[in-house]
This record gives structure tokens, C-alpha cells and sequence, in this order.
């Protein structure tokens, strides 16, 4: 299906995708918005899998593993999204430990069900943590609720101090709950890097690794069918956030889409447009940047 661009802003769209292969979703402003899906974003989805154009869904929610969040994704919203198309701050920090601490102990302070993105490497309680006699190679910390407790990030602190990699899930220093504002565990984050004197690794958004993790599941997606070796320009992000989704995605070489279907209106998305790391190009949806991109 082709056809003719009718404004600038539609010919300023179609431009900026012209070679893209693969896209990077953001969740909350993308494909749903305060529990709802977005009109047309189902749609989208359909569209994507139908033209065989590999995606991924990043989101910072951290406290779920993929799987547990794609049905919920789905009793929501009625978005169909499988487990291992969803990228979170706790399964980008997962395979970060896994890249870099293969077989290593790992001390992980993470929700429940966040904690089996962990399956198949070596992590150890708090208490074991303590017991041996060497620091374990990483802490991790992410949104463990009471898990956060002072006895465990004291512990996470002395063994932070010994030498352990610090990783946080993401540094968000508090969000919106149905209760207003509520502290978020970036801020023990900030508590504990200012106690050590060096900053975390941060794995969700705008960290580059998370980004750097999709690139590395779509290119293993391009290669498993035999097609040209994906490229970071070939990607393209599609964001609400114009700086943690659009200027964190385009600082590591993808391309960055502002769409106007969450944090940002168009008086907002005409600001960041003049501001550094500015979106390739600004869509009024997800919908919208799926039909200018083209195809059958
Ligand atoms: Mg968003």
C-alpha cells in the first residue's frame, strides 16, 4: 500500500523512516495510556507482524517478569504482545549479568516474580550473600517493595563496598501511584551511590543498555531468517518521552519517533523538536507511524 504524502509533516514522517527494518515500542504512550490501549495500536501490532518487521516492547515496569506483563498487557488493553517481544529494566539487567558475570554469585533485590528473569544464573540470599567469604560479583536493585528493607541494602552495601558491580533496574526517583506521588527505588539508588562514591550501572530507560539489548534480540531475530545484518540506524524508536525514549535512543544511533499520544502534546512536542537529541520526526500515533512506514 503506498500513498502520496499530503503534508510536510507526512513527508517529513515518511523520510524518517525510509530504510527502517525494526522497531523499538515504548509501553505507557505508545500502545496504552493509564490502562487503556490507544485507539489504533492493536491495529499497529497486527500490522507489524503481518509485514514480518521485528519489534520490541520496552518498558522500565520492573516489579513483573515479561511474561506475567504481556497478560496483563492483554487482560488490559486486548493488546496481543508475547512475553519475549517485551523488553523490562529487570530482563535488560538480567542478561546484562548474565554477559557479564557469567556463573557468578549475584545478589539480586528485585520483586518475586521479577526475580526469575534470574532463572538459570547464581543468585543468593541476602543472608548467603553475607556467609561467603568472597563479595558477590554484582548487586542488583531494583523494585523489591519491603524487600528494600535497611538489613538488606546494608547488606547490599557492604558488599557493594568489597567490590561488587553496582546495577540498578532503573534510577526513577518516584512515579504516580492511585495514591499521588510515591517514592521510587531510584532514590535508594542515589542514597547508596553517594554512600560509595560511584554511580550504579543502569539497565531500564534511558540507559543505553536497554536499548542496546533490543538491538541485540532484533539483530538475532534478522539473522535467524537469513536477511542483512540489522544496523542501529535500521531501528527506529517510537516514544511519548521526548528525552528518556527519543534523546536516550537516538544518543546510541537509533532513530527516535515522538508520538503524541501520552506525556506530550504538540506545543511540547513542537519545543523538543528544537531541543538537542530532537526527534527524527513527530507522529500524532503509533498507528500513524505503521501507515507511513508502508507496506503490505
Ligand atoms: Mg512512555
Amino acid at each position: 500500500m503506498t500513498s502520496t504524502p499530503a503534508s510536510d509533516g507526512e513527508r517529513a514522517l515518511a523520510g524518517a523512516l525510509d530504510g527502517v527494518r525494526a522497531f523499538v515500542l515504548d509501553a505507557d504512550g505508545v500502545l496504552m495510556w493509564r490502562g487503556e490501549p490507544i485507539e489504533g495500536s492493536a491495529e499497529a501490532l497486527q500490522t507489524l507482524r503481518r509485514r514480518r518487521i521485528p519489534y520490541r516492547v520496552v518498558t522500565n515496569f520492573s516489579t513483573a517478569h515479561r511474561q506475567t506483563l504481556a497478560a496483563s498487557f492483554g487482560r488490559a488493553t486486548g493488546l496481543v504482545v508475547e512475553g519475549a517481544e517485551i523488553i523490562t529494566g529487570a530482563s535488560a539487567a538480567a542478561a546484562y549479568t548474565a554477559r557479564r558475570h557469567p556463573g557468578a554469585r549475584l545478589l539480586v533485590l528485585a520483586a518475586p516474580d521479577a526475580l526469575r528473569e534470574w532463572e538459570g544464573q547464581h543468585v543468593v540470599s541476602p543472608e548467603d550473600a553475607v556467609a561467603g567469604s568472597e563479595p558477590v560479583a554484582a548487586v542488583v536493585i531494583g523494585d523489591a517493595g519491603d524487600g528494600l528493607s535497611f538489613r538488606n541494602l546494608d547488606i547490599a552495601y557492604g558488599q557493594l563496598h568489597a567490590g561488587a558491580e553496582f546495577v540498578a533496574i532503573h534510577r526513577n526517583l518516584w512515579w504516580m501511584t492511585p495514591k499521588g506521588h510515591t517514592l521510587d527505588s531510584g532514590a535508594l539508588i542515589v542514597g547508596l551511590e553517594a554512600a560509595l562514591g560511584r554511580r550504579a550501572v543502569v539497565c531500564g530507560k534511558p540507559s543505553p543498555v536497554v536499548f542496546r539489548q533490543a538491538v541485540a534480540e532484533l539483530s538475532a531475530e534478522v539473522r535467524s531468517r537469513g536477511e542483512s545484518p540489522l544496523r542501529r540506524r535500521d531501528v527506529a524508536m517510537i516514544g511519548d518521552d521526548p528525552v528518556a525514549d527519543i534523546a536516550a535512543a537516538r544518543r546510541v544511533g537509533l532513530r527516535g519517533i515522538l508520538v503524541l499520544t501520552g506525556k506530550v502534546d504538540a506545543a511540547a512536542a513542537a519545543a523538543a523538536a528544537t531541543a538537542r537529541g530532537r526527534p527524527d520526526a513527530i507522529a500524532a500515533s503509533l498507528a500513524d507511524v505503521i501507515e507511513a512506514a508502508g507496506g503490505p
